[in-house]
């Protein structure tokens, strides 16, 4: 199983990371070892100060496909989700300013955590929100997109052979922060509660 993920895929994300908005999907992947086994419980590792979260609309591939040709990219998606992409600001941060890959920033284990699935329809667009300590942190709806679903699909398989049970996280929008032992955060797709995770 591959985890891919789309970074600056909403305009009011890339500006508040000072990144300029792509002009094609960034992609990077994480690797199977990346997924948080128990999505309830996130243990922030030693090697960071500085642990965001970012909620992101989560895609869950339905059979394998190279070069996917727009038409039929939508019924490559098998089922949908939220979850959310840890990532090691401070660690990414200094990788970035040397031109370095970000992978142990990103890829790190249990950086991936999955909500459940929900069933995906193809013309409606996914509201979602991420509550910290119940407050609301970040919230998006994938109308937002910079590159749409269709897009991501066609440009990942352009590259690389999708799989069935592949993931892709399609990017977060603004509002990412640093999470801190005892926060509580819980994500919604729509009106369900996808995850419910404690922080470590
Ligand atoms: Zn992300």
């Amino acid at each position: 199983m591959k985890i891919f993920c789309i970074g600056r895929n909403y305009v009011d994300h890339a500006k508040e990371l000072k990144n300029p908005v792509p002009k094609s999907p960034l992609v990077f992947m994480k690797p199977p070892t990346a997924l948080l086994k128990d999505p309830n419980v996130f243990y922030i590792p030693d090697f960071s100060e500085d642990v965001h979260y970012e909620i992101e609309v989560i895609l869950k591939m339905s059979k394998n496909g190279k070069s996917i040709q727009p038409a039929f990219a939508l019924d490559y998606i098998d089922t949908v989700t939220v979850g959310i992409d840890f990532t090691a600001r401070d660690v990414q941060s200094k990788l970035k300013e040397k031109g370095h890959p970000w992978e142990i920033a990103k890829g790190f284990d249990g950086s991936a955590l999955v909500g459940s699935w929900s069933e995906y329809e193809k013309e409606k667009a996914i509201d979602f929100r991420l509550e910290k300590n119940g407050k609301i942190v970040q919230k998006g709806n994938t109308t937002e997109l910079i590159f749409n679903f269709t897009r991501l699909i066609c440009h990942v398989s352009t590259y690389f052979t999708i799989q069935k049970g592949d993931l892709i996280y399609t990017g977060t929008p603004a509002g990412v922060g640093k999470v801190n032992t005892g926060d509580q955060l819980v994500g919604f797709i729509g009106a369900d509660q996808a995850f419910n995770c404690q922080i470590k």
